[in-house]
């Protein structure tokens, strides 16, 4: 397992790969690395000929009040994770490596950043396309793995790689669960015991939504009804959302044939939660 930390020896690693013709499946990541992460990595590592794993918290996708000095750091035990999986490098920089000085250009992002975590986690996704891209320049993969438990990402980055012409393709792979239906993530480490048995209604809530707008139920409805349970339940809902799956505008209707997203961040505690469901109608 190769495990680099600078920019250097990265670009060296890539230059050797290159010259063995190999083609390199590349999954980043913010490290704490859970099932999701692992099922991202052993399909790259079926996939392509080497599979590197980034891991770093990057500070500018993280707003001001939010959780980027408690984010969990557990390098030694995500690097074996890593390996395990079927990786054979991990890059993991310091952020002075990534970010050495201070920067000129920003990404704006326009309308499919008006909903859904877009719209609460001002510049959230302007920071993960800024980290992705300098990440595609400096690893140069065909393929690149994530998550739909991030849709709103899947989608932005799907359009900045098709708009910037960047040469990669990505691969969006299912949500990883827990048994209860909880959605894996890293902030599911915070919650205590009482907020981890009331965590899985946010699933069981999208999948109730869900057969009720194949139904064709009224989606006002059947959102509003939602956020009074989550809340009933104990949670701070910070969205409910029904938009369309291409461009994340709100919908309050359903057309035959059509793919949309429903979607729920909500807190228990400090701890914000995010899942969602894609509906095919
Ligand atoms: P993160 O470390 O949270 O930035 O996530 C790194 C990648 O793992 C992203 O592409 C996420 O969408 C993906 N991911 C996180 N949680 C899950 C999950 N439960 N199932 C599948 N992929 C996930």
């Amino acid at each position: 397992m190769d495990i680099l930390t600078t920019k250097a020896d990265l670009k060296k690693w890539v230059s050797i790969q290159k010259k063995a013709q190999k083609t390199i499946g590349f999954v980043p990541t913010m490290g704490a690395l859970h099932d999701g992460h692992i099922s991202l990595i052993s399909s790259s590592s079926k996939e392509t000929d080497v599979t590197i794993v980034s891991i770093f918290v990057n500070p500018t996708q993280f707003g001001p009040a939010e959780d980027f000095e408690a984010y969990p750091r557990t390098l030694n035990s995500d690097v074996e994770k890593a390996k395990l999986a079927g990786a054979v490098a991990v890059f993991a920089p310091e952020k002075s490596e990534i970010y050495p000085q201070k920067t000129y250009f920003n990404y704006s992002i326009d309308e499919l950043t008006n909903n859904l975590c877009g719209a609460k986690r001002k510049g959230h996704f302007e920071g993960v396309c800024q980290i992705v891209s300098k990440l595609f320049n400096l690893v140069e993969p065909q393929k690149a793995y994530f998550g739909k438990k991030d849709i709103q990402q899947c989608v932005i980055l799907n359009r900045m790689v098709e708009e910037f012409d960047i040469p990669v393709e990505l691969v969006l792979k299912e949500t990883i669960r827990e048994e209860d239906g909880l959605a894996k993530s890293s902030r599911n480490t915070y919650l205590s015991d009482k907020q981890r048995s009331i965590a899985p209604f946010i699933y069981k809530t999208l999948v109730r939504a869900h057969s009720e707008i194949v139904q064709g139920k009224s989606i006002s409805k059947i959102i509003d009804r939602s956020k009074y349970e989550l809340r009933e339940a104990g949670f701070i809902v910070d969205y409910v959302e029904f938009v369309d799956a291409s461009f994340l505008s709100e919908k309050s209707e359903v057309q035959k044939g059509e793919s949309y997203i429903l979607g729920i961040a909500a807190y228990l505690g400090k701890t914000r939660l995010i899942d969602n469901l894609i509906i095919l109608t």
